[in-house]
């Protein structure tokens, strides 16, 4: 039977979804609401009008429909870059040795070079259609403000990237091609809001970080007629448009008989495990059928590992509304790590709760080690993955190892969220035996438990 099963299993364009799938339908426990920041009350779709736009607004609060339609102009643009392949791995497998037979879904295939375009389309779209202007929104490694900028210029809708500075002057390749798409960059902190003032003077020199960008852009956001904040990655309604590639996923699987024993993702906000793992996280909440689900981790930045199961901050500003979720503490500020979009102190509430629950696993894994896993990837399978994605590949490569001492042949399913090409100052440390590790301590970390802001539910 694996004989019969082809390298790359692509689905035709009809077979796209027709609509998201929304995991909070069938969860019994739903995640903890977003809560004001003041009043400490569940906000209502009134609170978060002036943020998000409209749809989003209905989206993020929506927990009782399981499918939710994918309009046709967000279908007509997935089409030029979906479905994406799934890919069975039979390099790696040879390479390793192992019986386990090995699927990633690979999501590097667009300019931007990851996932995060299926969600950026979607905002984007919701926008125009809503009549704004423009979105704001903060990017920190480039990936997101990259698959927004594209996504606003297919709209012609305005896009204010606040990229973090550090990343504004060590990736300069990532900012042209923002500036190509007609996005504006401006390095985070600045002088164009009051939160970015107030964090320069209180912090002369500072290289600035993604929970301070956040604040920002939702300032810009809040305080320009037509404008609305987007995010890429922790809240619901992300996770929801990312479950187009689980459902993918799922179909491709289906049509070659496919059942995966295990399911791994790499988890820096939780959107790409959360959509990939989505339809299969159904079965199992609803009782038809069992997987193992894994989280990884960077061990610089352990938000399911180490942190805390409480009500926080999305950005250090503290302008954002509270989410309930595994969290470092707003004010964490990760190591340097390479892995830069795994380096958000918070996770999604879904998969918070999901993993509070025992739906999910976690584990995290040091970055010299990730990078060991890519090289050998690479090697083997020719795609030269992203360092985020590649937290993903060391977990499916360990378990692929315990399959070979075991004799078991497990189907080993991960995503392959995108790729590495404008990470090689990484890797050129990686090759030159220069990059190092660092785990925090637990005094470290409990700086930022120290400054959870005070809710009852917090304990
Ligand atoms: C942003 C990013 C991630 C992590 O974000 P999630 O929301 O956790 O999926 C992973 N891989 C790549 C390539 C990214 O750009």
């Amino acid at each position: 039977m694996s004989e019969m099963i082809p390298n790359k299993i692509y689905l035709t364009e009809q077979e796209i979804p027709q609509s998201w799938y929304n995991v909070r339908a069938d969860m019994k426990t739903k995640p903890a609401p977003l809560i004001h920041p003041g009043t400490h009350q569940p906000l209502t779709a009134d609170d978060l009008r002036p943020i998000f736009c409209d749809e989003l607004v209905a989206q993020e609060l929506n927990e009782t429909d399981q499918f939710i339609p994918i309009p046709e102009e967000i279908r007509s643009f997935y089409r030029m870059y979906r479905p994406a392949p799934l890919m069975r791995a039979y390099g790696l497998e040879k390479k390793l040795g192992t019986p386990a037979h090995i699927y990633y879904k690979f999501e590097g295939n667009n300019t931007s070079g990851s996932h995060k375009l299926n969600s950026a389309i979607a905002q984007a779209y919701y926008a125009k259609k809503q009549g704004l202007t423009g979105v704001t929104t903060e990017t920190g490694a480039g990936q997101w403000g990259t698959a927004l900028a594209m996504a606003c210029a297919y709209f012609e809708l305005d896009c204010i990237v606040y990229m973090v500075k550090i990343s504004y002057e060590q990736k300069p390749f990532r900012r042209e091609v923002m500036r190509t798409y007609g996005a504006t960059i401006t390095p985070s902190p600045s002088d164009t809001t009051n939160i970015g003032r107030k964090i320069r003077t209180e912090f002369p020199g500072t290289t600035g970080s993604l929970g301070c960008a956040i604040s920002e852009a939702v300032e810009a956001a809040t305080t320009n007629s037509g404008y609305r904040y987007v995010l890429g990655s922790v809240l619901a309604q992300v996770l929801l448009h990312q479950s187009v590639i689980g459902l993918e996923t799922k179909t491709a699987c289906d049509k070659y008989g496919i059942v995966p024993d295990i399911i791994i993702g790499c988890a820096g906000g939780g959107s790409n495990l959360g959509g990939l793992i989505a339809p299969f996280m159904g079965e199992k909440l609803r009782g038809e059928k069992d997987y193992r689900f894994i989280a990884v981790e960077p061990a610089s930045c352990p938000s399911f590992t180490r942190g805390r199961y409480a009500y926080d901050f999305c950005d250090t500003g503290n302008v954002t509304p509270l989410a309930k979720m595994y969290t470092l503490g707003a004010r964490f500020i990760p190591s340097a790590n390479h892995a830069g979009g795994l380096r958000y102190h918070g996770m999604s509430s879904v998969l918070s709760q999901l993993y509070h629950d025992g739906y999910l696993e976690a584990r995290a894994e040091e970055q010299t080690a990730v990078f060991a896993a890519a090289k050998q990837f690479a090697r083997a399978e020719g795609i030269l993955p992203a360092p985020e994605s590649s937290h993903a590949i060391k977990a499916a490569i360990d378990e692929a190892l315990v399959c070979k001492k075991t004799g078991e042949a497990k189907t080993i399913l991960f995503g392959l969220t995108g790729t590495g090409y404008f990470d090689m100052k990484a890797y050129e440390q990686f090759n030159d035996g220069t990059m190092t590790d660092h785990i925090p301590t637990d005094e470290e970390l409990q700086h930022g438990f120290a400054a959870l802001p005070q809710v009852s539910e917090n304990g």
